[in-house]
């Protein structure tokens, strides 16, 4: 057997001396991995996995060219413009079902009929929304005012602005567009 011969063996030994070092470092680590699973009283995969909640990763972007071939022209104009409907004119103002009103850009759950009242403003309005995570909010300075705009936490979409002269018992009223939600009769 030449060096050359002996050469190749030696690298083949190093090798499969390194395969089995691979497998125990890779035991050890999925031993660690059951054992800290363990420690913290759970499983790698949980039995009953609990109500998907919305997070900031899963935030919609779309370009304009996109919005606008999804929406109405009224929707669009609320909701990515931040214009505002006339009041009395739109469908969900003067709406008393019961039911989930919901982004008209996302479908994210925004306000529930529960939490509705009669403003006598000509638009949808609430005293707080579904869940304080899906809305946010943004000062605003247009109109020679100071206002607070309130957009979909999810899409961004406009949907109006929060007013601290709203009932019982946060005295806030969200004063809604209803081009920017769509209803969804419970
Ligand atoms: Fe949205």
């Amino acid at each position: 057997m030449d060096w050359k011969s002996d050469a190749k063996r030696v690298s083949i030994d190093e090798l499969h001396m390194n395969f089995a070092l691979l497998r125990i470092t890779l035991g050890l680590a999925m031993g660690v991995a059951a054992a800290q699973s363990a420690f913290l009283g759970r499983s790698a995969e949980p039995a009953s996995a609990p109500a998907k909640e919305w997070n900031m990763k899963d935030k919609v972007t779309k370009t304009p060219e996109e919005w606008q071939k999804q929406l109405t022209p009224e929707q669009f104009r609320v909701l990515r413009k931040k214009g505002t409907e006339r009041a009395f004119t739109g469908p969900l103002w003067n709406n008393h079902e019961a039911g989930v009103y919901r982004c008209a850009g996302c479908g994210l759950e925004l306000f529930s009929s529960e939490h509705k009242f009669e403003s006598g403003t000509g638009w949808p309005s609430f005293y707080q929304p579904l869940q304080p995570k899906h809305i946010a909010t943004q000062e605003d300075n247009s109109l020679f005012s100071r206002r607070t705009e309130v957009h979909c936490a999810r899409c961004g979409g406009h949907l109006g602005h929060v007013f601290e002269d709203g009932p019982k018992p946060t005295g806030l009223r969200y004063c809604m567009n209803s081009a920017a939600l769509t209803f969804q009769k419970k």
